[in-house]
């Protein structure tokens, strides 16, 4: 069965059906048409890398990207050191498994104030941009919401994303826009013009925002179910440019209870209908 226009742009992160292990999550993923998939590094370690890039490649779905590197920032050199040596690790796998990004989800730390981890994250950067283009792989920084700002990333704002990559300077690192982290800040259409021109909007997620939210980490709801103007954010990174997958990323401890065959048929409908 071809698989409708509509669809071609359709993309699917492996968190989203966290029940289903790789081989299944391939099979069902082409049941509802979706087109595209972004591997999660934990869907990768039951069979391993090598045995999940094939199960990928015979699936017929594009790789999209492989979430996620980052984590840079540290108290000590020794554990800064660890974190990039991981990252070459996760360069690798993607490599392996012919995904052409990763996903950083850059990181912090309560004990390294935002401004030092920020110049970590930086340097972390430019040390692995060249090892990144030897593998042919590229790296989007993606801001997250604030309200993480202290474990999981110092880099909140488009701004602040565009201003790193722009330090970095290198076609390989750029940045992901996920309208969840992004949604709220009142320079955004501005910023997504600013990535445009500069080329760096490698990639693009969606979910939406549920009110109330029960929980900071897995309460992500279905496209149409909260409050974030999708179309619109999606509307301004076209124009900017971006014509690549429309990812949809949900980690949702609710969500995942449900049938998961009947949650990508609910998927499909919400994606053609709201993103
Ligand atoms: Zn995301």
């Amino acid at each position: 069965m071809n698989t409708p226009p509509e669809l071609s742009r359709f993309c699917l992160h492996t968190i989203t059906t966290k029940p289903l292990a790789l081989p299944a999550a391939c099979t069902a993923y082409k049941q509802v048409d979706i087109s595209g998939i972004t591997v999660w590094r934990d869907a990768l370690q039951p069979l391993g890398v090598k045995a999940s890039a094939k199960v990928l490649a015979d699936s017929g779905l594009k790789v999209v990207s492989l979430c996620r590197g980052g984590f840079f920032p540290a108290v000590t050199a020794v554990d800064r050191r660890k974190a990039i040596d991981e990252n070459r690790q996760v360069i690798d796998e993607a490599a392996a498994i012919g995904a052409p990004l990763i996903v950083l989800v850059c990181g912090a730390v309560p004990k390294v104030p935002l401004t030092e981890a920020r110049k970590q994250i930086a340097e972390a950067l430019v040390e692995l941009a060249p090892y990144a283009a030897d593998a042919n792989v590229k790296l989007g920084i993606e801001p997250l919401h604030p309200m993480f700002a202290d474990t999981r990333s110092a880099v909140n704002t488009l701004g602040q994303a565009n201003d790193l990559a722009e330090q970095i300077n290198s076609p390989q690192v750029g940045v992901t826009i996920d309208v969840y982290h992004v949604w709220w800040d009142d320079r955004l259409e501005a910023e997504i013009a600013r990535a445009g021109r500069n080329k760096s909007i490698f990639s693009f997620h969606v979910c939406d925002w549920l009110s109330p939210t029960r929980d900071m980490l897995n309460d992500r709801g279905v496209m149409g179910d909260g409050c974030i103007p999708i179309r619109q954010i999606r509307a301004w990174v076209e124009s900017a440019g971006f014509d690549g997958m429309i990812e949809v990323e949900i980690f949702s401890s609710e969500l995942w209870q449900l049938d998961q065959m009947q949650f990508l048929h609910r998927l499909r409908t919400a994606y053609l209908e709201h993103s």
